[in-house]
C-alpha cells in the first residue's frame, strides 16, 4: 500500500471515518523521498531493532520493516492500531504498542522484544512533545546506538547547538550531557501532509558511552543550567542567584571559583562551566532551594 499517495491516504480516512488530530501532532509524510533518506541515515539493518514512535498510517514504518529485524512502533491515537493492521499487513516484523511513549516502560519493552540485537530509536515525532520525549529517552539511558528524528526545525537547531554559542539554550546542554547530536537535513511543510506551518529537520543523537562532564549532582548541574536560562537576558550570575535564590555573593564567588567570568552569559558557558559552577555552588545551596542529591529529576525539556 502506498502510504505517500494522497489519494491512498484519503481512501483510508474515508474507510475508517478518520480525521487528523492537531493536538496529537498528526502530520504525516507524503514525500516518497523522505522515509528512505531517514532510515538510510538511522543506518538500519537487519541486526537490528528499531523503536518507532508514532507510527501515523505507519508510512515510515513500511520504510523501517523492509530494512530492519524487528519494529516496535508506539501509538497514543486508539483509532490507528486497526488502521496499521491493514497498512502493514504484508510485514511479519512489526509490533504495534499502543500507549503513550511518556508512560510506557521503555527499558523493559525494548528487553522484552530486542534480546541481543542492536538498537535504534527513529521517528517523525510529534511536535508537541519533542524535547520531553527526547529527555526522557537519553535520561533513561536506553541501550540504543542512535536516535534518528523528525522535529521542528527551530528545536533542531536548538538541540544540535554546540553549548555556548546563541542558539544553545538549556536542552542543548542535557542533549550534549547524553549524546553528541547532528543536524541531519531539513524537510518543507508540503512533504507532510496535512503540511504544518513550520519547516522541519532531521537530526540525530548517538549516546555517549560516558557523559563528558563529571559533575557531583548531575541533578544540581541541571537545576544550575535551568536556573541560567530561566532568565537568559541576564548574566549568568543573576540568573542563577534568581532561580536557585542565592545571595548574589554567594553566586559570584561560585563563579570565581569556577574560573568563570563574573559577567559571562548563561549561554557563554561550556557543559564543563556548569559542573563547575555547581560543585562550586555546593551541596549546601541545592538544599536551601528545595531539592538535592541525584535523585531529583532533570528538569530540562526546552
Ligand atoms: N510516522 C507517521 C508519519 O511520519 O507519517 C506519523 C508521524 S506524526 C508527526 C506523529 C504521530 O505520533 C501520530 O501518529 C500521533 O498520533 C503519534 N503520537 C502523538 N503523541 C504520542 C504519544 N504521546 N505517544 C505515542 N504516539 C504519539
Amino acid at each position: 500500500m502506498k502510504l505517500t499517495d494522497l489519494s491512498t491516504i484519503k481512501a483510508l480516512c474515508a474507510a475508517h471515518g478518520f480525521s487528523f488530530s492537531k493536538g496529537l501532532g498528526q502530520n504525516f509524510i507524503v514525500n516518497p523521498g523522505i522515509c528512505p533518506k531517514i532510515a538510510g541515515a538511522a543506518g538500519i539493518d537487519e541486526s537490528m531493532g528499531v523503536l518507532e514512535i508514532g507510527p501515523g498510517f505507519g508510512v515510515l514504518t513500511q520504510e523501517l520493516a523492509r530494512r530492519a529485524g524487528k519494529v516496535v512502533a508506539i501509538e497514543i491515537d486508539k483509532r490507528l492500531p486497526p488502521l496499521l493492521a491493514e497498512t502493514l499487513a504484508e510485514f511479519q516484523n512489526v509490533t504495534v504498542v499502543e500507549g503513550d511513549v511518556m508512560e510506557l516502560e521503555l527499558a523493559a519493552l525494548l528487553q522484552e522484544h530486542f534480546p541481543g540485537m542492536r538498537v535504534a530509536v527513529c521517528a517523525n515525532l510529534p511536535y508537541y512533545i519533542t524535547s520531553p520525549v527526547l529527555m526522557r529517552l537519553l535520561e533513561q539511558r536506553l541501550p540504543v546506538e542512535q536516535i534518528t528524528v523528525m522535529v521542528q526545525k527551530e528545536a533542531a537547531e536548538r538541540l544540535t547547538a554546540a553549548p555556548g554559542t546563541r542558539t544553545a539554550g538549556a536542552v542543548t546542554y542535557a542533549v550534549h550531557y547524553y549524546a553528541q547530536p547532528q543536524m541531519l537535513f531539513s524537510v518543507q511543510p508540503g512533504s507532510f501532509y496535512p503540511p504544518p506551518k513550520v519547516t522541519s529537520a532531521v537530526i540525530q543523537l548517538r549516546p555517549h558511552a560516558a557523559p563528558p562532564v563529571c559533575p557531583r549532582s548531575e541533578a544540581a548541574m541541571f537545576r544550575t543550567i535551568r536556573a541560567a536560562f530561566g532568565q537568559r537576558r541576564k548574566t549568568a550570575a543573576n540568573a542563577v542567584s534568581a532561580g536557585l535564590g542565592l545571595p548574589k555573593d554567594t553566586v559570584l564567588s561560585a563563579l570565581a571559583t569556577a574560573g568563570i567570568p563574573a559577567a559571562a552569559r548563561p549561554e557563554q558557558l561550556t557543559l564543563h562551566n556548569y559542573a563547575a559552577l555547581s560543585d562550586a555552588l555546593g551541596a549546601a545551596a541545592f538544599c536551601k532551594s528545595g531539592t538535592s542529591g541525584n535523585n531529583a529529576k532533570t528538569p530540562i525539556q526546552k
